[in-house]
């Protein structure tokens, strides 16, 4: 009898955005009159940079003759791009990252998610509360946890970002073998300093522990004192690995395009003891099952790293973030907390009530969307994220909207 993957029973309910997906149609359907303003998924709503569109059409032409002509490319993406990736993400900055260790891919999604598969079964693991929801659905997946209980599943080291903390998680108090981390933070906006994220690199390194850390939402940071990456930071190298996406920073959700970096540094150990580099085992993962990304879509994003693709991909993130600021200002001026939105496209609201009755008041009176901060993690209970990605004039609109109802 073909038997299930059970530990797939653990997981709570459906994913966050069809929960909010289902509760906007009901809606929709029984006020079939009235216009929803969606500031809820984090997904983006401008155009791609010219830039891109020009490379991406170019290398679709190069597809239709036979002299330029690719078929299946390096699993771990073109030399074109990751030489790029290397140098203007990385060692522009002073972080020592050659094109080896990057692996291009189709998003961060994915690799945040696939990840844990190189790790052993039987590792301890910290995740922050609340948090971008992947990282422990897919643990759960993978039979790390035990059974959901009071809003925590068994097993778990819970990183708490609260309001006292500053959203910034306290290091565990014991040791913990694999440690996520996600700055900008999603859903909070938080961002994290230079000498915040050495103490964590340092954990790492006594605890000989792996830091996995989602920078999808890098391009965000304003502040040229506040890291970009990790490796900004010493002694990352040894001991991080760290997720970016083209995603947020060029508009690539559609078309698909991010990249993982695994420093040849990082190590891992076997049950007697033996060390193995986290590369080599990344590149056998990626190459067994991952066939490369579309060429035309790493023609469009090595096209980000331009001089106009640089202006053009700055002109979206300023874009998001005006708005961003028009709705922290708002909401901050009917009397709620609020943090994010200077570094990020979030803003996270303390609503001082339960987030999904909050949520459903947006909806009704005011016909907008926003996520409830329940939905990743128990600390995001009492809170909203509120996304910048959308028109301006729409979130004028929802703004003012907000503002007739609360
Ligand atoms: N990481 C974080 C923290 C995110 O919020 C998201 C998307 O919302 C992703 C990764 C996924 O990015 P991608 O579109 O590259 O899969």
């Amino acid at each position: 009898m073909i038997r299930m993957n059970e530990h797939y029973l653990k997981l709570q309910a459906s994913y966050l955005f069809s929960d909010i997906a289902k509760r906007v149609s009901a809606f929709q359907e029984a006020h079939p009159d009235r216009e929803i303003i969606k500031l809820g998924i984090g997904d983006v709503t401008r155009p791609l940079p010219m830039a891109c569109i020009d490379a991406f059409h170019r290398a679709v032409d190069e597809m239709g003759d036979i002299s330029t002509f690719r078929g299946y490319g390096p699993e771990q993406g073109y030399g074109f791009l990751r030489e790029k990736i290397a140098r203007e993400d990385f060692q522009s900055r002073g972080a020592n990252i050659s094109p080896d260790e990057i692996f291009v891919s189709d998003g961060a999604k994915c690799d945040t998610g696939n990840i844990q598969e190189i790790f052993s079964t039987d590792i301890s693991i910290a995740i922050p509360d609340p948090v971008y929801p992947v990282y422990l659905d897919t643990n759960v997946m993978a039979g790390r946890t035990g059974f959901y209980e009071n809003g925590r599943y068994h097993g778990i080291v819970y990183l708490d970002g609260t309001r006292e903390n500053g959203f910034i998680p306290d290091l565990p108090k014991g040791k913990v073998d694999l440690i996520y981390l996600c700055f900008p933070n999603n859903p909070t906006g938080a961002t994290i300093s230079k000498s915040q994220l050495q103490r964590w690199v340092d954990y790492a390194r006594e605890n000989q522990s792996i830091i996995l850390y989602d920078a999808a939402y890098e391009a965000f940071i304003q502040d040229p004192d506040l890291p970009k990456s990790i490796y900004e930071v010493d002694g990352a190298r040894d001991v991080a690995l760290e997720f970016r996406s083209f995603s947020k920073s060029a508009g690539f959700t559609g078309i698909r395009c991010a990249y993982t970096v695994v420093p040849k540094a990082c190590e891992a150990f076997t049950g007697r003891g033996e060390k193995h580099p986290l590369n080599t085992l990344w590149h056998r993962r990626h190459t067994t099952k991952f066939n490369g990304v579309c060429y035309p879509v790493q023609r469009a994003a090595e096209a980000v790293y331009s001089d106009e693709g640089k202006a053009q991909a700055k002109a979206l993130i300023d874009y998001y973030l005006r708005n961003a600021a028009l709705i922290r200002q708002e909401i901050s001026a009917l009397g709620y907390d609020c943090i994010g939105g200077d570094h990020s496209p979030y803003i996270w609201v303390d609503t001082k009530t339960d987030s999904w009755a909050f949520f459903d008041q947006l909806l009704e009176k005011a016909g907008v969307v926003c996520t409830p901060g329940a939905g990743f993690g128990r600390c995001g209970e009492g809170y909203i994220r509120i996304s910048a990605f959308n028109h301006y004039e729409k979130v004028e609109q929802a703004m003012r909207r907000i503002r007739e109802v609360l």
